[in-house]
């Protein structure tokens, strides 16, 4: 892939179960995280740790997620301490005629840094158009802009790409010589998140179709 790198493995990205399943190219890694936009992040606080749900955007070589200035992830996680992020993208379900080798087909990325925390209005912006552009492109442009009141109460983070590692599973299920005389079906199940059709909100303002941009986008999804 066009300007694309291999990323130096680092004690913890270098996979040590099924290597040869992964792959630190910095153009597999964007593009597991462009087909995404929910990524799942690590930390530790007060002796435990959570893994916690977030809405996330790539923008570049980094990635930026967004939160309210009272929320414990956000709170813990903009002063610096090591966190892992992982992202998953699920492509179907790998049936195998044993149940030891049942598995799925997936692409995953492991992130490991500390947060940085965008400070200007302008930075905070920049950050916030980044992630709705991620969910949605032709979005930012279509709503309003953040408030002083609102972007003062939002917390935006970034975490550079730089230490990550993304692995992939694809193919058919794994047979025993032994069982492929079986007489049981085995195969894979494609698996692919559609979106499906709008719903205006209660109360739209007569007149106002769904926006190209959001067609666009429902025509992409279903068909890659
Ligand atoms: C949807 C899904 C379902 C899975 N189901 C199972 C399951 O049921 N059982 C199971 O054993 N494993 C499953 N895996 C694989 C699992 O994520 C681990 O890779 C595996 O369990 C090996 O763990 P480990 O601690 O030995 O990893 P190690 O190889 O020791 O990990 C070392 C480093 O490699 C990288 N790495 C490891 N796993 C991944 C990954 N998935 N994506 C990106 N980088 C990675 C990370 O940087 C990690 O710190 C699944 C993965 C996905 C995405």
């Amino acid at each position: 892939m066009d300007g694309s790198k291999i990323l130096t493995t680092t004690n913890r990205t270098k996979l040590k179960t099924l290597p040869k399943r992964g792959d630190y190219s910095t153009g597999t890694i964007y593009k597991i995280l462009d087909d995404a936009f929910v990524c799942h992040i690590g930390f530790a606080s007060e002796g435990q740790t959570f893994v916690l749900p977030v809405a996330y955007g790539r923008g570049g070589n980094k990635i930026y997620f967004h939160g309210g200035k009272g929320s414990r992830l956000f709170k813990t996680i903009r002063t610096g301490v090591e966190i892992c992020i992982t992202v998953t993208v699920i492509d179907g379900l790998v049936l195998a005629k044993s149940a030891f080798h049942h598995s799925v087909n997936y692409r995953s990325v492991v992130i490991f840094g500390k947060t940085e925390e965008l400070q200007t209005a302008g930075e905070k912006i920049n950050g916030l158009k980044i992630i709705m552009e991620h969910l949605l492109p032709g979005r930012w442009d279509d709503t309003r802009t953040p408030s002083e009141k609102e972007l003062n109460a939002t917390m935006v983070l970034s975490v550079n790409l730089d230490e990550a590692s993304s692995k992939i599973r694809t193919g058919p299920p794994v047979e025993e010589e032994q069982d492929t005389m079986l007489n049981l079906w085995s195969g894979v199940i494609p698996i692919k998140m559609k979106p499906g059709k709008p719903i205006p909100a209660p109360g739209l303002n007569e007149g106002i179709n769904v926006p190209g941009y959001i067609i666009d986008y429902i025509k992409r999804v279903e068909t890659f």
